[in-house]
């Protein structure tokens, strides 16, 4: 029998603070909330964590997250915060010189639009460090990418090679690819390079599920599960690190192939419902399927129904028959959809289908991510049709890509439809959060700083990106864990109260007494999953049980 305490700080039960400073533990369940020496009474023998002022919550839950691209990155040339378009080039050109093997390819991710003239890398700048051996980079979205012409070349793609009906080649004046790719065109090249295996990202992937544990992150959700080019399926990979040791509740969504016709819908269910079989006995549940139906505002791929100034009017991945077709039989068969939607014209497609296919069976929830641009005419939907929003919430705010680049492509009207997450609140929708790290970073008090106050951390003097569109601290806390938890999980954690799973994160002060400006400051000191310490400040990210403060009682 293992017994904790956590006490010493305010009790926020996933709800609402409660009048209580203390929580008890026994074999990985609740079994006391209320005040110290209640709960001391009741566990006379348990080992204590000392909050130390610090709010008690429910662990937070990452409802939309790429664990598997982190160990792909680790394994691959980073570009993250390289911060230039030189800066990728010395990076690229180290990582090609430390390769035994003349023919590896050099991969790897995290290069940013504004570091190149125009949006747009080019071939002739990788060739310039890389002549000889394939080159494939994508950008800090995933959602685009740059290659060398050995890359080009392998992959057979020159002037004569059609845009793919889900991507665009991006071309020099004369047709020839100029170097980047976008969406779905990334795979014309990925599909030749080489795929890790299982056993070299499961490391990766167990190193990252630490770092959401010491963040206070104990369940999160894959949010793509497929090979894609040069991007394996990451099952494997999960049950690999599961096997090893990894700690925390993963889930995971597979994804929907973009040439999937409403004949093959019923065997996609199958499908979807054979590895939800699998994945149970590996402990990686995987009964969601992933419903990506447009790109993304700043390359122009986010469907818009009023289109850009250029008349385009961005990608739709999917007609209507085919999303409610795979909507309406995927809820029939119990199989929740985790939709990907970012432009209004998306949002409203998920909707539609959402409305057709009915209410869904009990406890299958719907969720549609990001939810940049939508129309408010739509806001009321989401608790209409029961679909729950899950919110990106770190990137509602004006930082310097959305004053430079998203308004000016949406102009006035719509950018103030961006994330809506107060009045789809108010409308009486459920919420959940998550990060998409690492197209962001994943620390849920980051997100949740910039839902309450709509400005970019250390920004306190910013024009917010709609005031009216922040949330009250609770909700967005209570979004991020018991929301998240709810939408992802099993239904045993993300609430302090008697027998509810003890998943519980510890933070390093009470952001109900500071002003909001601090609530980015907020980090997270403990966490503790199914009653086990597995993260806390007194021991380092690594930190164990043995750090609590033991029973005095005991010793
Ligand atoms: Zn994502």
């Amino acid at each position: 029998m293992s017994e904790l305490i956590v006490s010493g700080g305010p009790v926020f039960d996933g709800a609402e603070l409660r009048d209580a400073d203390a929580v008890g533990v026994r074999d990985g369940v609740i079994v006391a909330v209320g005040s110290r020496s209640d709960v001391r009474g009741a566990l006379p023998h348990a080992e204590e964590v000392d909050a130390a002022g610090g709010l008690i919550s429910p662990s937070f839950a990452d409802a939309h997250v790429h664990l598997g691209l982190v160990a792909l990155e680790g394994l691959d040339c980073s570009l993250d915060d390289a911060g230039s378009e030189q800066g990728c080039l010395d990076r690229v050109r180290a990582h090609a010189a430390a390769l035994d093997d003349p023919a590896a390819w050099v991969r790897g991710g995290g290069w940013r639009a504004e570091w190149f003239a125009g949006g747009t890398p080019s071939r002739a700048a990788l060739d310039a460090v890389v002549p000889d051996r394939p080159v494939l980079l994508l950008d800090s979205d995933r959602h685009g990418g740059w290659a060398n012409s050995r890359a080009f070349a392998l992959a057979g793609i020159d002037r004569t090679t059609a845009d793919p009906p889900d991507g665009r080649i991006v071309r020099d004046a004369d047709g020839a690819p100029q170097g980047t790719l976008r969406e779905g065109a990334v795979d014309l090249v990925g599909r030749i390079a080489p795929q890790p295996a299982a056993a070299e990202l499961a490391p990766g992937i167990r190193r990252a599920a630490d770092h959401l544990l010491s963040l206070g992150i104990t369940g999160w959700q894959e949010a793509a599960l497929a090979s894609f080019g040069s991007i394996p399926d990451f099952t494997d990979a999960y049950h690999a690190a599961l096997a090893a040791g990894l700690r925390g509740r993963p889930t995971g969504a597979v994804w929907v192939p973009r040439d999937l016709t409403v004949d093959g819908v019923a065997d996609f269910v199958s499908a979807v419902r054979e590895r939800a079989q699998r994945g149970e006995a590996a402990g990686f549940a995987t009964r969601t399927a992933k419903l990506m139906l447009d790109g993304i505002v700043e390359s122009k791929t986010a469907a818009l129904r009023d289109g850009y100034a250029d008349g385009s009017t961005g990608l739709r991945y999917f007609d209507d028959d085919l999303v409610r077709a795979v909507i309406a039989q995927l809820n029939a068969a119990h199989i929740p959809v985790h939709v990907h939607a970012i432009g209004d014209a998306a949002v409203t497609q998920a909707l539609d289908a959402f409305a057709a296919a009915g209410p869904a069976p009990s406890g299958v929830r719907n969720h549609i991510a990001h939810l940049q641009v939508v129309n408010p005419a739509d806001v009321p939907r989401f608790a209409a049709t029961g679909t729950t929003v899950n919110a990106q919430a770190l990137w509602a705010c004006r930082s310097d890509v959305m004053r430079t680049v998203t308004e000016p492509l949406l102009g006035p009207e719509r950018s103030s439809w961006q994330f809506p997450f107060g009045s789809l609140w108010r409308s009486g929708a459920a919420l959940a959060m998550g990060s998409d790290w690492p197209v962001s970073a994943p620390d849920p008090w980051q997100a949740i700083a910039v839902a309450v106050t709509r400005r970019e951390a250390g920004q306190p003097d910013a024009e917010p990106l709609g005031a009216d569109e922040a949330l009250p601290l609770a909700v967005a806390l209570a979004a991020y864990s018991r929301g998240s938890h709810t939408l992802i999980g099993d239904g045993t954690a993300g609430r302090l109260v008697v027998g509810a799973a003890a998943d519980i994160a510890v933070a390093d002060r009470d952001p109900f007494r500071t002003d909001v400006t601090e609530i980015a400051q907020t980090t997270t000191a403990w966490t503790v999953v199914a009653g086990e310490v597995v993260a806390g400040s007194a021991a380092g990210a690594a930190g164990t049980a043995a750090s609590a403060r033991a029973c005095p009682a005991c010793e």
